[in-house]
């Protein structure tokens, strides 16, 4: 691996740094100490700083050396890269008992959103003390990734308006993948995330009489098999898609057969056409499923993210600058993607770029005395960021920016 020293040097302080925001996790929308911390640092490098992007979002801005020079002119020098770290903990009560614990009950950064501020930190850190390029860097720090579109947010206030940037880029530290190794996903890489809940109306009756009534029960079962259907039968087999009911809702005693029942879950899909064709056969599935037997039956389907698509010429830069820091051996371009779902897509929707995965550890090395036991996976009640990937993910988002903003 080719870490660049002052990076590997400073490894400590960006440490201490990530250990304090792990200690002092926010829910979305509400980071305001973090952004704060955030905004604090980077105008201590004397980096411009724009605030309350999106609510919490933090703005960076770093130009290079090279943005006023004359041989700038008319070349590629102009452009602008995005650089984007979401924020936001989640509302798990942290199982670990290492010193940089949470100290709020019922929040942690179970996703290692702390990891990926430290990394964009310690390149801001590296690219405002040698700005070594010619353009712009717009350092995106965003709220609300779990669950609460907060790459939206930032748009609808203006994000690419008022920082407008060539090419976009994210990375998310990978439990799984070893350490150091880069991840990039071709075409899509995560999924298009949909919830949906469906109420059954029957009729209420003594369970020894189910004559005498609507069983709302039977429906929600003829329906919650119907619907996998969708998946085995009728979309194309080579398009992907999972379909899960996570939730069955109905009753309350032994013999009584209630009036409702209601099911929820997920639907996830790397395609907006398969995302329709699994809401409109839903639809006729539920309505049809309850007409059958004399009850009645509402779907309500809600798309939360768009499925996260990279572009593909900035997933091969990112894929080559990846062989460069990490060596060959170390990235992955086939990297399989995932059913979760990742807001960085409103972004990616906008501007080309890649969202990007890198390991955090297959062997949970990194763990040490009081970090809980169990599988250390995202969202985890005993997952951690592991700290040895600041100097990696700093090392290739420097490399990323100078690639990616040369003359050459
Ligand atoms: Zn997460
Ligand atoms: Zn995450």
């Amino acid at each position: 691996m080719r870490l660049l020293e002052d990076i590997v040097a400073a490894k400590p302080h960006i440490q201490s740094i990530r250990r304090d925001l792990h200690a002092h996790p926010e829910l979305r929308f509400a980071e305001h100490r973090t952004s704060e911390v955030i905004a604090t640092i980077l105008k201590g490098w004397g980096v411009e700083v724009h605030r309350g992007i999106g609510g919490t979002g933090v703005v960076g801005v770093i130009r290079g050396g090279g943005a006023d020079a004359p041989q700038a002119v008319g070349t590629i020098a102009g452009r602008t890269i995005g650089l984007r770290a979401d924020m936001d903990a989640l509302p798990i009560h942290e199982a670990n008992e290492f010193a940089h614990r949470s100290t709020h009950a019922g929040r942690m950064h179970a996703c290692g959103h702390d990891g990926h501020i430290a990394m964009l930190l310690a390149a801001a850190r590296h690219l405002a003390q040698a700005p070594n390029f010619f353009g712009t860097v717009v350092l995106i720090f965003q709220p609300a990734e779990e669950g609460g579109a907060g790459a939206q947010r930032m748009l609808d206030d203006g994000l690419f308006e008022r920082f407008p940037c060539d090419a976009v880029f994210a990375i998310h530290n990978w439990p799984g993948l070893a350490v150091g190794t880069l991840g990039v996903a071709n075409g899509p890489a995560m999924a298009a995330t949909s919830e949906f809940e469906i109420c059954i109306q029957g009729r209420g009756a003594h369970a020894a009489m189910p004559d005498l009534g609507v069983d709302p029960i039977f429906v929600a079962v003829q329906i919650a098999q119907g619907l996998q259907a969708l998946v085995t039968r009728v979309k194309r087999p080579m398009d992907r898609a999972v379909l899960s009911i996570t939730m069955i809702h109905a009753g309350e005693a032994t013999n009584i057969i209630p009036d409702t029942a209601t099911i929820s879950g997920t639907v996830r899909t790397f395609d907006d056409a398969v995302t329709d064709l699994m809401e409109q056969g839903m639809r006729r599935i539920v309505q049809a499923t309850a007409q059958a037997h004399e009850a009645q039956a509402q779907l309500r389907f809600e798309r939360s993210y768009p499925p996260t698509v990279n572009h593909e010429r900035e997933a091969q830069l990112a894929a080559t600058v990846g062989e460069e820091v990490l060596g060959p051996e170390n990235v992955r371009r086939d990297m399989e993607p995932t059913m979760g779902g990742e807001d960085f897509s409103f972004l990616l929707r906008q501007c080309p770029g890649a969202y990007l995965f890198l390991g955090n550890g297959t062997t949970g090395s990194h763990r040490s005395a009081g970090h809980g036991m169990g599988p250390c996976t995202l969202h985890n009640a005993s997952y951690d960021f592991n700290d040895d990937l600041i100097p990696i993910g700093a090392s290739y988002w420097v490399r990323l920016v100078e690639r990616y903003l040369s003359d050459a």
